[in-house]
């Protein structure tokens, strides 16, 4: 059978680097993970280093998440680096540099956004996670009940649990075939994804106390401020899913979450419902993602962020309605029963 894109880049290399993406989440941590067990297992011979960004230790049920290294050696020269889920090279971080000095580069994603910033690129913007674009690469065969762990909680941190419209057949069969395998879902599903310190559930409370609504209630908006993250004692890792929540407000199209990195400067989460591509307006300012997920970061106070996007949600949305309003005018003068 012809070999794939990851076992035509492996030939002849000894050493190979794994990357995800700064801030990682469940898809990138499950992700890097994954194909770090399945490499330990079926290629042994290999030298695989895994880079990451701090991750939460919440997935440190996930075998040889003690592996991975959170910072860089410099003087390390890999044959090979891979980066998975990360749309572009900036979102690399500090790792960008050990990217740009490896012998080849394979990248792996699943972000619309994503141009192909390595020398082979694999994007599946159709896929609801790197995790289901990785499975494709893996011999099925091959897959042990470690990996399809790392896999498991890379789809279901994607898809909010099987719920966002990412999420098709083709993810459901490859959850199923992973379950196989024998996985506790129940019991990852509510560790990694629902479960919440009480520290998390304070910040959640205040940043849905502190929302407003706008455009005549279509979006929300909800701000964490660097000082209220130093009077919880808490990190960036402590706000996963509060924009989950501000999205299913009733009524909500669209979902602006920001906390702020440094004095002025602003990381946004943006989600969308039905109509709004929020990846455009996320691009536009230097971020990326995917229609109904999107994020970037952004500089000036919050009443200035919040300005700025406002104007491309509210020219989508005036879009739209200008859409539907020709669209009825259109099937008004057609009469009922005219094609
Ligand atoms: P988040 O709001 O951080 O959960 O991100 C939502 C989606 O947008 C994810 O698929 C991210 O990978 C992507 N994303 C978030 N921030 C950025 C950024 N600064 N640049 C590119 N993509 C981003
Ligand atoms: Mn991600
Ligand atoms: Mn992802």
């Amino acid at each position: 059978m012809e070999k794939n894109i990851l076992e035509r880049s492996l030939e002849g290399v000894t050493s190979v680097l794994l990357l995800g993406h700064i801030h990682p989440d469940g898809d990138c941590v499950g992700t890097c993970l994954a194909l770090y067990n399945y490499l330990a297992e079926q290629e042994p011979q290999l030298a695989v280093t895994l880079y990451l960004d701090n991750p939460a230790g919440k997935f440190s049920y996930l075998r040889y998440f003690d592996r991975i290294r959170t910072e860089a050696e410099p003087e390390m020269r890999f044959d090979l680096c891979i980066t998975m889920d990360s749309s572009d090279r900036e979102r690399l971080g500090r790792f960008e540099p050990c990217f740009a000095a490896a012998g080849r580069t394979l990248c792996i994603d699943h972000h619309r956004t994503n141009r192909g910033f390595a020398e082979k690129n694999y994007i599946l913007p159709e896929a609801s996670s790197c995790s289901e674009v990785l499975y494709g690469l893996l011999d099925e065969e091959k897959i042990s009940r470690a990996t399809a762990e790392c896999l498991y909680t890379g789809i279901i941190h994607d898809t909010g649990v099987f719920k966002f419209s990412s999420t098709s057949r083709r993810t459901m069969e490859i959850a199923g075939r992973l379950m196989e395998r024998g996985l506790d879902c129940a019991r990852i599903i509510d560790d990694s994804f629902y479960r919440k310190t009480y520290v998390q559930n304070q910040l959640l409370g205040r940043a849905l106390l502190e929302s407003v609504l706008f455009m005549d209630g279509r979006c929300v908006f909800s701000a964490i401020r660097q000082k209220d993250l130093d009077f919880y004692g808490a990190g960036s890792n402590d706000l996963d899913g509060i924009i989950d929540q501000l999205r299913i407000t009733e009524g909500v199209e669209c979902a602006v979450f920001i906390y702020e990195l440094a004095p002025d400067e602003f990381k946004v989460s943006l989600r969308s419902n039905e109509y709004l591509d929020v990846s455009r307006i996320a691009a536009y300012f230097g971020g990326g993602g995917h229609i109904h997920a999107a994020g970037c970061t952004m500089q000036g106070t919050v009443h200035d962020v919040l300005n700025n996007l406002s104007l491309h949600i509210e020219a989508q949305i005036r879009a739209h309605d200008g859409a539907c309003e020709a669209g009825a005018a259109d099937a008004g003068q057609k009469g009922p029963g005219q094609a």
